[in-house]
């Protein structure tokens, strides 16, 4: 079979936030190292986004390689349920030891959805095991936490959930306290907090990324936080994006004096090796379930919960992460976005330059567009064709790069961003 891996894809495969009938052909990748995706038509690509954000150490990182492989040859995988082994234990310990100190438990799944799926059915049935009638949920006004049911229902209602609708859970939809908003966000959050019902609070903190990385100050998230806790509403951060460095620090929670009750990990956890998500609570959240009634249980579980390859995987990301030199090359990237930030702003066809940490935004000053919008297709294409992955959302265009990324790259990825303007 002499044809391409793109073509014999387009027989076969279905993918994930694509129109198959009008979506250019897939391109066939057939390795990766450091930044760069290598093309079978020998192309190559900075992975300007770390692939859906979860690359962080780089593609095919030899240390992560490395331990994967040992732990394929020891123990490749074992039911979770009624049996442990060590990669589970050694992860738990050290994850604990990174996250705020009220951090007591870890439950593991496979994904960021379920990483929050798990996190709300732990909020609520925290209420229900106690037989307190608490279900409502508030969530921010544009975020995204997945593409399973609750986690669609905590999210932007929008023409991806539309279909679904009927199925969706309510919620409070809070807007997000960006800068000149927070009094009036902390007001609408006493208002909602006098309600009897209000169960948990959930949110993607600093940083919403789908929404077109919204970004917010720890400050009123602090207060925000303070005022659930008064009403002992349940707090949930979701990290699933945030967590492992993307904002500066190790987690976003890492800028805060308030620590969550929940946290949801997934993405950046296995540097983009293995599929697996993570929920943490603390030891209030977990005693709630303890019982001599075995229906007090937490029933929620997957085949492949923690996966001792994925759990491998992450203790090998973690090496990467716990050292300080890791928080210095943090330093290094956010030192550049911001320069470059300065350099862009007040050029024509720049709306607004947003940064946090490793996380570059850049809103292109055109009218109302969506991730419909053939303006977002045509700066996917023109980021391509000089050898860059970026996903623009809409007119929004972002980078989040592998934090082994050199200057060099990253001044190629900036160079289109400046080309970007011009499409305007
Ligand atoms: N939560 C946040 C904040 C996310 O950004 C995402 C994915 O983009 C998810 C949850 C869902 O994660 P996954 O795509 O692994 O299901």
């Amino acid at each position: 079979m002499n044809n391409s891996l793109s073509e014999r894809d387009q027989l076969v495969n279905w993918h994930p936030y694509t129109q198959m009938q009008t979506a250019p052909p897939p391109i066939g990748i057939v390795r990766g190292e450091g930044a760069v995706l290598f093309a079978e038509d020998g192309r190559e690509y900075i992975d300007a986004v770390s692939s859906w954000w979860v690359n962080i150490h780089g593609h095919a990182h030899p240390h992560i390689a490395e331990r994967v492989s040992q732990q394929l040859r020891t123990l490749e995988h074992v039911i979770f349920a009624g049996f442990t082994h060590a990669p589970a234990v050694e992860l738990s310990e050290r994850l604990l030891k990174l996250l705020p100190a009220n951090q007591a438990k870890v439950f593991y799944t496979d994904n960021g959805s379920t990483a929050v799926e798990v996190a709300l059915k732990m909020a609520l049935q925290y209420w229900h095991n106690q037989g307190i009638p608490k279900s409502k949920i508030i969530a921010l006004e544009g975020s995204y936490h997945g593409d399973t049911f609750g986690a669609m229902s905590i999210s932007e209602r929008s023409v991806f959930t539309r279909p679904f609708q009927q199925y969706l859970f309510d919620v409070e939809f809070l807007p997000v306290p960006v800068p000149g908003q927070e009094e009036a966000v902390l007001a609408k959050m006493e208002e909602l907090l006098t309600r009897p019902d209000i169960a948990a609070f959930v949110f993607e903190p600093l940083v919403l990324g789908t929404a077109g990385m919204v970004m917010y100050e720890p400050e009123v998230l602090d207060k925000l936080m303070a005022l659930c806790r008064q009403k002992g509403v349940i707090i949930i951060a979701d990290e699933v994006m945030t967590g492992f460095g993307r904002t500066g620090k190790r987690f976003a929670a890492d800028y805060l004096t308030q620590a969550p009750d929940l946290m949801c990990f997934s993405k950046g956890i296995t540097g983009g090796t293995m599929a697996l998500g993570v929920t943490t609570c603390t030891h209030q959240l977990y005693a709630s379930f303890l019982s001599e009634d075995k229906t007090k249980a937490l029933f929620h579980g997957h085949s492949y919960t923690a996966n001792p390859i994925a759990c491998a995987a992450a203790l090998a990301s973690l090496d990467l992460v716990e050292p300080e030199d890791f928080l210095q090359n943090l330093d290094r990237i956010s030192a550049a976005h911001a320069a470059f930030a300065l350099v862009l702003k007040n050029k024509p066809g720049i709306k607004e330059v947003r940064q946090r940490g490793t996380i570059l935004a850049v809103e292109l000053e055109v009218g109302a567009t969506t991730y419909f919008h053939s303006l977002r297709d045509q700066l996917y294409q023109l980021a391509l064709e000089n050898g860059v992955l970026l996903r623009p959302l809409g007119n929004i265009v972002y980078v989040l790069p592998p934090y082994c990324i050199t200057q060099a790259q990253l001044n190629q990825v900036y160079g289109v961003l400046e080309q970007m303007r011009e499409l305007v």
